[in-house]
């Protein structure tokens, strides 16, 4: 019973990872590596590096530790290798490139100590350990990706079998076939897991930066934006616009009609700022009923333009929870958030101070 339940869940989370969109995919796996990235990167060094200590071994068969000692120390220029590259380049898909690149040196370091050994016979549990290192770097890597280096390291069995005529060849070779696809068969499952933790993760991350009572956008990601000044201008023609809304009389509002009814208007609010705006626009709760919005590919003329419009249609809307106005100011981009912030409230004010429900331009 327990089987056949793991067994459903297990489908249940395939299908999932099936129906994902290939840019929902990319970004799994881009996540799934950065979660592992690092205890893999630590298990296949230290591994790398215990290869060293086979030295000992490789003295019981030879007599001597020199015949092996270029060998096995070139594993050293590997990780070498392996530093410089994920150092100059962090990208994820990079990682695991290189982490394949550290795990074919350490077969390509064991073939040549085997070309070297007078008795070779121990190659085949070598060979079988090898697929400890596949298991590891499966966990950042794709399944697909997993099946393609399982062919590489037959290939690599094949041409290395030309000068090192391992004694078991026939046996490496049946037992490599179905190691590879256990392997394959393990990640898929785990991959699959994955996805759980990958979903619970995105739906944290996008609850921090969500107002709960708007469902917009809430003041953290303003501040991650302020702080990381991340929303820069893409292209040399873009400009971006700033807007900041404020309700009028909005204690009012709450006092006569109740905060009920106080909490149905934001959310009114939030929701038509959220539907008049466009995809690539940002709506946030900046406080209790100002909104502050981030319009892309948008001039301070096409932002009056559009934030006048949105001010004479709250003001007409039949749908509201009450009827109310709004006071908005604008102002363009000036490459700071936190300055043009300072000057879409001056503008702001100015409207609240010249009779407000309307759009003032800083
Ligand atoms: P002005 O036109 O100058 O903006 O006046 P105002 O009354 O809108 O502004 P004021 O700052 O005096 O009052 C804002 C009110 O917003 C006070 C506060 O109780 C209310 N408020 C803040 N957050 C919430 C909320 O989450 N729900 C409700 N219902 N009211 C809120
Ligand atoms: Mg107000
Ligand atoms: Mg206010």
């Amino acid at each position: 019973m327990r089987i056949i339940n793991g067994v459903k869940t297990i489908f249940g989370l395939l299908k999932g990872l099936w129906s994902m969109s290939p840019s929902e995919k990319s970004d799994f796996y881009k996540d799934k590596c950065e979660y592992y990235q690092g205890i893999v990167e630590l298990s296949l060094v230290v591994a790398c590096l215990t290869t060293i200590c086979f030295l000992y071994s490789d003295y019981m068969i030879n007599g001597s530790v020199l015949p092996t000692l270029i060998p096995r120390l070139s594993i050293l220029a590997f990780i070498a290798v392996f530093f410089i590259v994920t150092g100059i380049n962090g990208n994820a898909r990079v990682m695991v490139v290189m982490d394949f690149f550290l795990g074919h040196g350490m077969v390509i370091a064991a073939s040549w100590t085997a070309y070297k050994l007078v008795d070779n016979s121990n190659s085949v549990t070598g060979i079988i350990i090898v697929n400890l290192l596949w298991m590891v770097i499966g966990f950042v890597a794709t399944p697909i990706d997993t099946l393609i280096n399982g062919g590489v390291f037959i290939i690599e069995i094949i041409i290395t079998n030309m000068f090192n005529h391992y004694t078991n060849y026939d046996v490496i070779l049946s037992l490599e076939i179905p190691c590879i696809i256990g392997i394959v068969v393990v990640h898929y499952i785990m991959t699959a897991f994955y996805l759980d933790h990958y979903r619970v993760t995105q739906k944290l991350k996008l609850s921090m930066v969500t107002d709960p009572l708007t469902m917009v956008y809430n003041r953290h990601l303003l501040e991650k934006i302020i702080s990381e000044n991340s929303l820069k201008i893409q292209s040399p023609g873009e400009q971006i616009a700033l807007a900041m809304l404020d309700i009028d009389d909005f204690k009012k509002i709450n006092d006569e009609n109740g905060h009920y009814t106080g909490d149905l208007t934001l959310y009114f609010l939030g929701q038509k700022l959220n539907t008049e705006t466009h995809e690539d626009d940002y709506v946030i709760r900046y406080g209790g009923e100002e909104f502050v919005l981030i319009l892309r590919n948008c001039s301070v003329d096409d932002a009056y333009a559009r934030m006048e419009q949105f001010r004479a249609d709250i003001e007409k809307a039949k749908d509201t929870p009450v009827p109310f106005t709004v006071s908005i100011g604008v102002a363009g981009y000036t490459g700071d958030y936190s300055d043009t912030l300072m000057k879409v409230d001056d503008a702001l004010y100015k409207a609240k101070n010249t009779g407000k429900n309307k759009v003032v331009v800083s």
